[in-house]
């Protein structure tokens, strides 16, 4: 039985402890090690890489004997198996990567590597990170941790495409998660779940290593429970890295340091255009609870106007399947994966690709390939990147009046398994309050603020100004603290570990 009270520190507590000599490395990978185990009717992981966690814990304690520690010395982290880690299977949740075991490991992982983390495993995804569920994966849905107020309906998605980390950071199945976001999977699913997930600027972290599903629009970005934790992982995540050449080569700022919960005079921004139609009564109400919080805190909340933002979603599910379509040419049954013999090799092509990619893969292949096409490159493909400029000039405009923005991360709390499944239009426009700081690059963090009337986990989103992650974390904790989200997912508070 693992001792779960090393379960409820957070990553900064960890440090502390870990540096006290209150617990070890190993104590505390052993009992995540434990609770990733317990958490399996979750489906979070893929491939959990106990032994591994060990020995790296057991390296981790001996830098810490020695008085020697890296920033992130023991501490037990998921990785979203988007990230190519060295000869640890890699599959983004697609049968065509079956066997995939990369020769290299992402730039990213790496770092957390190199700052002394322990690597826990492989989190489960929406298959190649497409959509917003975690249900569309080879290795079956994964499972929220929570459940409705006292009910026993069917089990709700984690959210998606970084579900996987979601629900094992909402389990305590790991002390904190790395994930990726293209159009909002590490901010939605972290609203789903009840824990913090940031995406950074784009090009603050290297998507070297990094599986690509649209690659303008890919962000890493840490998911914890906590804002701090978020600053403390991202600060090991960041940097400049030649293997990217869209990665920025601007200096890492010490991202806890700005966490002073001073915020009097920021001015925080209210897009008016993020009132959408038959946005929930809640959704709504919560959004101006967050207002009252942070204006009580001394900010200045300013109502003000993003006028594309009605394109933005048209935009993203133009331009993400287009790079898709490009970037996922490489699965040919020759250089990864799964191969399908045929009598020729276009044959082999065919047949590997259609026993390879889910149907979701295929819709948005097909979705890109259109739009790229000779007769329609124009009409789809350029006039989606001329608006794509226009939203991105939308936030700088913004942005020379108020300092950031303050939205609800989803339009919804999680929806059952299944529930959107038959209807792709109502699954993507759950990403109509996180596409937009896609497409513009900048900064953006979905805090838990408080329970629906279902019971479940509602966040709230802050935007900030390109490489100004520093605002958005310091208003982020104040709304963290304002909000005093202390709830637990029923998978714990229901004793099932
Ligand atoms: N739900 C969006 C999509 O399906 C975003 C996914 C993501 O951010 N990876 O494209």
């Amino acid at each position: 039985m693992s001792d779960t009270s090393l379960l409820a520190p957070t990553l900064a507590e960890a440090r502390t402890g870990l540096a006290q000599k209150s617990f070890s490395a190993r104590e505390l990978a052993a009992a995540y090690n434990d609770a990733v185990k317990e958490a399996e009717p979750l489906n979070a992981y893929i491939t959990p890489t106990s032994e591994r966690a060990l020995a790296m814990a057991d390296a981790a304690d001996q830098r810490l004997a020695r008085g020697e520690a890296l920033p992130l010395d023991g501490i037990p982290i998921a990785v979203k198996d988007l990230y190519c880690t060295k000869d640890v299977l890699t599959t983004a949740a697609s049968h065509i990567l079956d066997g995939f075991r990369p020769p290299y490991e992402s730039t990213v992982t790496g770092k957390l590597w190199q700052a002394g983390a322990v690597m826990l495993g492989k989190t489960n995804l929406d298959e190649f990170a497409m959509g917003s569920s975690s249900t569309t994966s080879w290795y079956g849905p994964v499972e929220n941790p929570w459940r409705r107020a006292g009910d026993n309906r069917p089990p709700l998605v984690p959210g998606g495409s970084s579900g996987g980390s979601a629900a094992a950071v909402a389990a305590r199945a790991a002390l904190a998660a790395i994930g990726t976001d293209t159009g909002g999977s590490i901010r939605q699913p972290a609203s789903f779940c009840g824990i913090v997930g940031l995406k950074p600027t784009y090009g603050r972290c290297s998507r070297w290593g990094v599986v690509a599903y649209a690659s303008s629009l890919d962000h890493p970005g840490p998911m914890t429970r906590t804002v701090r934790d978020a600053a403390i992982l991202l600060r090991a995540m960041s940097g400049h890295d030649s293997m990217d050449s869209t990665s920025a080569l601007m200096p890492v700022p010490d991202f806890e340091a700005v966490l002073t919960g001073d915020i009097r005079g920021v001015k925080v921004g209210i897009p008016r255009e993020y009132r959408v139609d038959g946005m929930p009564g809640e959704i709504e109400a919560l959004w101006g609870r967050g207002v009252e919080w942070l204006r009580a805190a001394g900010a200045e909340p300013v109502e003000i106007s993003l006028p594309m933002t009605k394109y933005a979603l048209a935009t993203y599910y133009i331009i993400a399947p287009a790079e898709a379509s490009s970037n996922l040419a490489r699965y040919d049954g020759v250089r990864f994966g799964l191969r399908v013999e045929g009598n020729s090799i276009d044959e082999m092509y065919e047949l590997t690709r259609a026993a390879g990619f889910g149907a979701e893969v295929r819709r948005r292949l097909l979705i890109g390939t259109y739009v790229l096409s000779a007769g329609y490159y124009d009409a789809y493909y350029l006039k989606a990147q001329r608006v794509r400029t226009l939203i991105a000039r939308d936030f700088v405009t913004a942005f020379e009046e108020v300092d950031c923005i303050l939205t609800p991360t989803a339009p919804s709390a999680a929806f059952a398994i299944g529930e959107k499944s038959e209807d792709p239009i109502a699954m993507y426009l759950n990403d109509v309050f996180t596409v937009p700081a896609n497409l513009a690059g900048v900064p953006a963090i979905s805090v838990p603020a408080e329970l629906s009337d279902d019971g479940l986990p509602l966040g709230l989103q802050i935007i900030g100004r390109a490489f100004d992650e520093e605002t958005v974390l310091r208003v982020a904790e104040v709304l963290e603290t304002a909000a005093q989200f202390r709830h637990l997912p029923s998978f714990i508070a229901g004793g099932r570990r």
